[in-house]
């Protein structure tokens, strides 16, 4: 019926705070280092599946429930949006949830609010949340990364002098004309 108890107590991304128990003030501090799961990202920057997201995290009882703060660092794989480039990166996110006692929640139907089951609480939306944001939604090798040659397709940072000979550009006809005859006056 409901679609959370599928909540598996033994993926990476699910946290038990059974220990922690019910007593407002109590909290622990819990440090793991997690694969990542599928899609963690953009498209054209993501956390590679599998790879390596260390999380500190702090669970503290509060009245309502669980509140969870942490830090999740991971590396980052994508290509530049203008030029295609490979792009290797860090990333490194902050993130703050509150899950609320099952038995506290105002309404099961009430989406906006995650609650704990069985005193289990899933990470995995809340750390997709905070990477999803923390990502520019148009990644560059380098800020001013002039892309690529529209003629050629040569990728413009490896060569910034690159030019062809038969450039159609009005602009430059002229100083071509120019250069090829330097004897002809002006
Ligand atoms: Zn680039
Ligand atoms: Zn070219």
């Amino acid at each position: 019926m409901n679609p959370l108890s599928k909540m598996d107590p033994r993926a990476p991304l699910v946290l038990d705070t059974r220990e922690l128990g019910r007593r407002p003030g109590s909290q622990r501090e819990v440090s793991r280092t997690v694969p990542a799961p599928a899609d963690l990202g953009i498209e054209v920057l993501r956390v590679p599946e599998g790879s390596p997201v260390d999380l500190d995290l702090r669970i503290e009882a509060v009245m309502e429930g669980v509140l969870v703060t942490g830090t999740a660092r991971a590396g980052l794989e994508g290509e530049c949006v203008r030029c295609l480039e490979p792009i290797s990166d860090e990333l490194e996110v902050k993130f703050q949830e509150l899950f609320v006692y099952a038995d506290h929640a105002v309404s099961e139907e009430d989406d906006e609010v995650s609650t704990l089951e069985n005193d289990l609480v899933d990470l995995e939306p809340l750390l997709r949340d905070a990477v999803v944001l923390a990502l520019p939604f148009q990644p560059l090798c380098q800020d001013d990364c002039p892309g690529l040659c529209p003629e050629c397709g040569a990728r413009l940072a490896d060569d910034p002098d690159h030019g062809h000979e038969a450039a159609i550009d009005p602009r430059w006809a002229k100083l071509t004309a120019l250069e090829n005859h330097p004897e002809q006056p002006e």
